[in-house]
């Protein structure tokens, strides 16, 4: 988690203020384990999950395609050198202009949901290949996407087919299983899902090719997850078992799994104190919290694994708090995290896994607080 190579920056660079510091690579080795993992299907990184242009160069370097979801995130991976037939236009909630903005880059591959998104895409950009999304129930994830993206297959079958007879070339399905997604089987079926569409559509004379499975792969938290290799063998089972064999082409877009775990934040304690003189829990605030980068603590969703210098000492449960005015700004406070009794106002906390979903979810000033830092390295 924290390489020698992160811990050697930290200690010699001596950042001041929270930082994430990204250790290539560890995105290097998360590359190859998920191209030996599913060695039939293209990766394309979810853009989303940490844009910074060092990692998208080095993924593209190695082959990579990306997962976009704005015109911006577009421009972004063309400038780290990859070609627009590398690059899908992901989000199925795009302004219309924009869809022509990526039409004009040269993007040819978009994700649906309606026909209205249809309608806007045959538009901007005819022509276009594109897949539609369908709905997951998102269980076993501990970051659900369900309900907001994707439509129902009965849906997916018109939409596709009114893709076609607006001159559209209707590619395929896509889904999202949930992020963070910890049972290999939840691929399973999404996977009977779309080859429902494949089939009732090739009754139609609609020859859809392509799957898009979405991310979901999971970053080692405080608990163990299974391998890449493990949910590799569970999705081309689910392949067989669905599509026997006739297995289309597939796409895969790890966000998380690619860069989760190739970062660690280094952040200070501010203060630690209690409410009262009988206080169970002490209270630690650290120099970082949900608006500075940890936002997936909502609910308590996704549970860091902290470390100090101090954690051969005996350890109690703190609430852990963040450093802004505003009471939102709590990360563990219903399941309180076991922090050293000895922790103390200026030591240095390390939070590991933090390489996905942090520095594009910080605030920019929020009580002048600075967006989180990045250092590549
Ligand atoms: C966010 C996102 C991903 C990445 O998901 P992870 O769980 O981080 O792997 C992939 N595809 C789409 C369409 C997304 O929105």
């Amino acid at each position: 988690m924290a390489t020698q190579r992160i811990l050697d920056f930290i200690a010699t660079r001596r950042p001041n203020g929270p930082c994430l510091v990204v250790d290539l690579d560890v995105v290097e080795q998360n590359f190859s384990a998920f191209r030996k993992a599913l060695p039939d299907s293209a990766i394309f990184y979810a853009v989303k999950a940490n844009p910074a242009p060092e990692i998208l160069r080095l993924l593209a370097s190695l082959g990579s395609n990306f997962d976009c979801a704005s015109v911006a995130e577009i421009e972004m991976a063309l400038d780290a050198g990859a070609t627009p037939d590398r690059i899908s236009y992901g989000n199925t909630i795009k302004k219309e202009r924009d869809v022509a903005a990526a039409h004009a880059h040269g993007i040819t591959l978009f994700a649906v949901d309606c026909v209205e998104e249809v309608e806007k895409v045959a538009r901007a950009a005819p022509g276009a290949r594109v897949f539609c999304r369908v709905l997951t129930n998102g269980e076993g994830a501990e970051w659900p996407l369900s309900r907001k993206f994707g439509c129902v297959p009965a849906m997916a079958i018109d939409v596709l087919q009114h893709a076609r007879e607006l001159g559209l070339k209707p590619t395929g399905v896509s889904f999202h299983v949930g992020s963070q997604q910890t049972n290999t089987e939840a691929w399973d079926s999404a996977l009977a899902d779309a080859a429902h569409v494949f089939r009732t559509l090739a009754e139609r004379g609609i020859v859809l090719t392509l799957v898009n499975m979405g991310g979901g792969f999971p970053t080692r938290y405080l608990k163990d997850v299974p391998s890449a290799q493990a949910y590799g063998r569970s999705i081309f089972d689910a392949l067989r078992r669905h599509f026997g064999n006739r297995i289309p082409e597939t796409i895969i877009e790890p966000g998380r799994g690619m860069v989760g775990d190739a970062g660690v934040i280094k952040a200070e304690v501010v203060l630690v104190s209690r409410k009262s003189d009988t206080d169970e829990n002490r209270w630690v605030y650290l120099d970082i919290g949900k608006f500075g980068g940890l936002a997936e603590t909502m609910d308590e969703a996704i549970r860091y694994p902290i470390v100090t210098a101090r954690d051969d000492d005996a350890k109690e449960p703190c609430v852990l708090a963040g450093p802004t005015c505003d009471s939102a700004d709590v990360l563990y406070e219903k399941k309180p995290y076991p922090l050293p009794i000895s922790l103390t106002i200026g030591d240095e906390v390390l939070i590991e896994g933090t390489g996905a979903y942090t520095t594009t979810y910080s605030a920019v000033a929020f009580n002048g607080f600075e967006p989180l830092k990045a250092y590549v390295i």
